[in-house]
């Protein structure tokens, strides 16, 4: 049974941001969107980084300097990562020539400053807000929205685990 769409919650380290990703790594499906937004330094990259963990992932998630879309292979019976960065997006339209979600159709496609191009990126997805705190410079806050049946799978999974 669904319950709320829509819920938050507090992370005080680094630790506990990768602990949360983790959890939901192990929720993940083939063709799952997760949509990481929030400023420069909120955590979205430290975020995929567990969330790369929990999947198996050994190769290294790094903040792509030019690289749009970096492709992770799994180690083994596990799902590959395909981590978008928009940040230096230019045109909107560009995303298009990424064919996202064809791409990561056998995998899980997560994407930083998905606000860069938001017409672009898939209708269904698990959009995650990351707010900073003015007082702790080490809290987040991370807000939940799913959009679609899959994401609300994702959601409820999570809520039942925290
Ligand atoms: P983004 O990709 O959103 O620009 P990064 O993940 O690259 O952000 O950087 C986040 C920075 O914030 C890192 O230096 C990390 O150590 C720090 N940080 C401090 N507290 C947290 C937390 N609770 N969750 C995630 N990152 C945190
Ligand atoms: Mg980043």
């Amino acid at each position: 049974m669904s319950t709320a769409n829509r819920f938050n919650f507090h992370t005080t380290n680094v630790r506990q941001t990768q602990s949360l990703a983790k959890k939901i790594a192990k929720l993940l499906l083939p063709g799952d969107v997760l949509l990481l937004q929030g400023p420069l330094g909120a955590g979205k990259t430290t975020f995929t980084q567990g969330l790369a963990k929990g999947m198996n992932i050994k190769s290294e998630v790094t903040s792509p300097t030019f690289i749009l879309l970096a492709q992770h292979e799994p180690s083994s019976n596990n799902l590959a990562l395909f981590h978008a960065d928009l940040y230096r997006l230019t045109d909107p339209t560009e995303v298009m020539e990424l064919h996202l979600e064809e791409q990561a159709s056998d995998g899980v496609l997560i994407v930083e400053w998905p606000d860069r191009a938001p017409e672009m990126l898939p209708k269904d997805h698990l959009l995650i807000s990351i707010a900073l705190q003015k007082i702790d410079h080490n809290a987040r806050t991370f807000t939940f929205v799913s959009a679609g049946e899959r994401a609300r799978e994702i959601v409820d999974g999570l809520q039942s685990q925290l």
